[in-house]
C-alpha cells in the first residue's frame, strides 16, 4: 500500500482508494477475504505518512448476494468510502466457475457462461446488498476473445436500468489496458439508462499499475457524456 501511494504521488493523483478483495467464494487457491481491522490500520499508517495524498478506504465484495451474513460482518467493522459489488463466478454445472477458469474448462461454453454471468450480475444488483458501485461489468470478457457486447446489449442494458434503478456508480476497469472493462458502447448505454456516475478502477495488484490508462478511460467516459466531478466524489457525473 505505501508503496501504491508513493506511485500515485509520482504520477500527479491527488487520491487513491484501496479496494481489497472481500471474496467468499474460494475458487483459486490464493483468493480471500480482507481482514477490515487489520486493513483500516493500514490506511492509517499510509494518511500519517503521506499527507499530501487524499487515501480513500473501501472494499470489493464478490457474490455479496450469496453472503448476506459474511457481507454484513466485514462492512460492520469500520465506515469505507467504497464499497464494489463484483460477480466473478457462477453456477454451472453443479459447480461454481470463476470466468478466470473459461480457459482451462472447455466443458463450458462462454455461450453460455457469459448470459448466466449477466443473469448473476442482474441478481446481485437486485438483492439489495449495500454496496454503492457495479465493479468490472462485462469481466468475462477478459478471458473469452469473441467477447462483442453487442450480442448481449439486451441483457446489460437491463442491468444497466437496475443499477440506475439503484443510483450505483458504473465502474470502468482499466486493468487490461486498451481493453476497458466495459467500453464505451456499454457506458454510453449507461448514459441512456439514466447512469449518473462513473468511476475508475486500476484493479492495480501492483503499484506500477496504480491508474494505468486513466486517460484513454476519461477521455472515453467524457464522450459518452460524463465529466469530472470535484473531490471528494472522486466519480465523473452526466
Ligand atoms: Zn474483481
Amino acid at each position: 500500500m505505501e508503496r501504491s501511494c508513493e506511485q500515485a504521488l509520482a504520477i500527479g493523483l491527488p487520491a487513491i482508494a484501496f479496494t481489497d478483495h472481500a471474496d467468499f467464494v474460494k475458487v483459486h487457491p490464493g483468493q480471500y477475504c480482507v481482514d477490515i481491522a487489520g486493513y483500516l490500520e493500514a490506511v492509517e499508517r499510509c494518511r500519517a505518512k503521506f499527507k499530501n495524498l487524499r487515501i480513500h478506504t473501501g472494499v470489493e465484495l464478490g457474490e455479496p448476494h450469496w453472503f448476506p451474513e459474511e457481507t454484513r460482518q466485514v462492512l460492520g467493522v469500520g465506515k469505507l468510502d467504497h464499497v464494489l459489488g463484483s460477480v466473478h463466478c457462477v453456477r454451472i454445472s453443479h459447480r461454481v466457475l470463476d470466468a478466470s477458469q473459461l480457459a482451462h474448462t472447455p466443458a463450458v461454453d462462454p455461450r453460455e457462461f457469459v448470459p448466466r454471468y449477466f443473469t448473476e450480475t442482474l441478481a446481485m444488483i437486485e438483492g439489495g446488498q449495500p454496496f454503492q458501485t457495479l465493479a468490472h461489468l462485462d469481466y468475462p470478457k477478459r478471458y473469452w476473445r469473441e467477447y462483442r457486447e453487442q450480442d448481449f446489449e439486451e441483457q446489460l442494458r437491463g442491468i444497466l436500468a437496475a443499477a440506475a434503478r439503484r443510483d450505483l456508480v458504473l465502474e470502468v476497469n482499466t486493468t487490461r489496458g486498451k481493453m476497458l472493462c466495459p467500453s464505451l458502447a456499454v457506458v454510453r448505454w449507461w448514459h441512456q439508462a439514466g447512469g449518473k456516475a462513473v468511476s475508475f478502477g486500476s484493479d492495480a495488484h501492483d503499484p506500477a499499475k496504480v491508474a494505468a490508462e486513466f486517460e484513454q478511460a476519461s477521455a472515453m467516459v467524457e464522450a459518452a457524456g460524463f465529466k469530472p466531478a470535484a473531490e471528494p466524489t472522486a466519480f465523473w457525473r452526466r
